[in-house]
């Protein structure tokens, strides 16, 4: 697969908008999904005639009928990657392919059309070299990269769009979740579903988050940074965050994490990786149902010892405390990172930016 070498053309506009000392200025603290580079990608796909016009062009604003068919039905896919700058220079991604396939079961499962597999990663690759500058040294964080796909046919009739772009934004992100003060508290929402068996849970789309946001607000006016969704039907088994996986490590070494069998949660590729880093140390990891007042049980007797959350932005989250009506319960002292948890942090970066070997091969670099 790998050996099929994408023959797309892209045509590059450049952009020079950003002075070279704003850029340096904006890379010194560049926060989270604020500081965009200086150039987007687009291919557009037309039925009939399939992915066309890839291109390269300066960031900017998009034009499009009021009656495109993603602001009334919400035919839209995402992905959320980085690219990282070694030490020695080269640029990295981190297991593009799994992203690009993972979008295109999104598509399939959004009526969205295919983008192939090279393509996608091709076009990351491109603006990447394209906007090279603008990713931060490794002490500083790395460059966020966001392909989306959204339906732009102008209509109103429901039915799949027979038209899409297929866009990629980048933004420089900081490291921060590096710091202690990295240990989230998460509210436990037992009124709102993220989603539930047959809909779009394994999808990555703008609507599942669209439907977890109401949680959120519940969960920050309840003092907490983030929010735990649980199954739909038995409100019960620990499901995922609104976009983290999440993972519980006890006291005999398991690492365990919900399986993916209901549908109705992420395959998260960060959760993959670290499962595998897991069973290389030594580990024993365990995909199981587990249930919120088992949670409960296992603090109180001091079986559970970390809990955190996991994802492609914030690497790893730290969990200190859960929150519901019913109370609060504390995870060790509730504001330091666990060792495990902290060790299969450290081991997944330390491959991620090139530190370490990658006997998985999952780093790519850009050439
Ligand atoms: C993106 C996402 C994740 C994390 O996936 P990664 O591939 O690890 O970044 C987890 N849950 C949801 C709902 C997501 O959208």
């Amino acid at each position: 697969m790998t050996a099929h070498k994408s023959h797309t053309h892209f045509t590059v506009t450049h952009n020079t908008k950003t002075s070279a000392a704003d850029r340096e200025r904006a890379l010194q603290n560049p926060g989270f999904g604020s500081t965009f580079t200086d150039h987007m990608v687009f291919v557009t796909y037309t039925a009939g005639k399939g992915w066309h016009s890839a291109r390269i062009v300066p960031y900017q604003p998009l034009v499009l009928e009021p009656s495109a068919l993603v602001f009334h039905y919400g035919q839209e896919i995402f992905e959320g990657l980085k690219a990282y700058r070694a030490e020695d220079g080269r640029l990295l991604l981190f297991r593009p392919e799994a992203n690009a396939y993972r979008f295109r079961k999104s598509a399939e499962r959004l009526a969205m059309a295919d983008l192939p597999e090279e393509l996608f990663i091709e076009a990351i690759s491109q603006l990447v070299r394209v906007d090279e500058a603008w990713i931060p040294p490794q002490e500083v964080g790395a460059l966020y990269l966001r392909p989306f796909m959204i339906a732009t046919e102008a209509a109103l009739g429901v039915r799949p769009s027979s038209t899409f772009e297929f866009i990629v934004i980048a933004c420089a992100v900081g490291d921060y979740f590096s710091a202690e003060s990295g240990v989230v508290s998460v509210w436990v929402e037992k009124n709102f579903a993220r989603t539930s068996r047959g809909g779009t849970g394994i999808a990555k789309c703008g609507g599942n988050y669209a439907a977890s946001l109401v949680a959120q607000m519940e969960g920050k006016a309840n003092g907490c940074h983030q929010v735990l969704f649980l199954d739909a039907y038995e409100r019960r088994w620990i499901e995922e965050m609104g976009g983290m996986n999440v993972m519980m490590v006890f006291d005999d070494g398991t690492l365990q994490t919900p399986p993916l069998t209901e549908g109705t949660i992420l395959h998260g590729i960060t959760r993959d990786s670290l499962l595998t880093l897991a069973r290389d140390k030594g580990l024993t990891v365990s995909e199981a149902p587990y249930a919120l007042d088992q949670l409960y049980h296992d603090v109180q007797s001091g079986r559970l010892k970390e809990v955190f959350a996991c994802g492609t932005a914030a690497v790893v989250t730290p969990i200190g405390s859960f929150k519901s009506s019913a109370g609060t319960c504390v995870i060790g002292d509730g504001q330091t990172i666990g060792p495990v948890t902290s060790l299969l942090r450290q081991s997944l970066c330390d491959i991620q930016f090139g530190r370490a070997p990658d006997p998985h091969g999952w780093v790519k670099v850009i050439q």
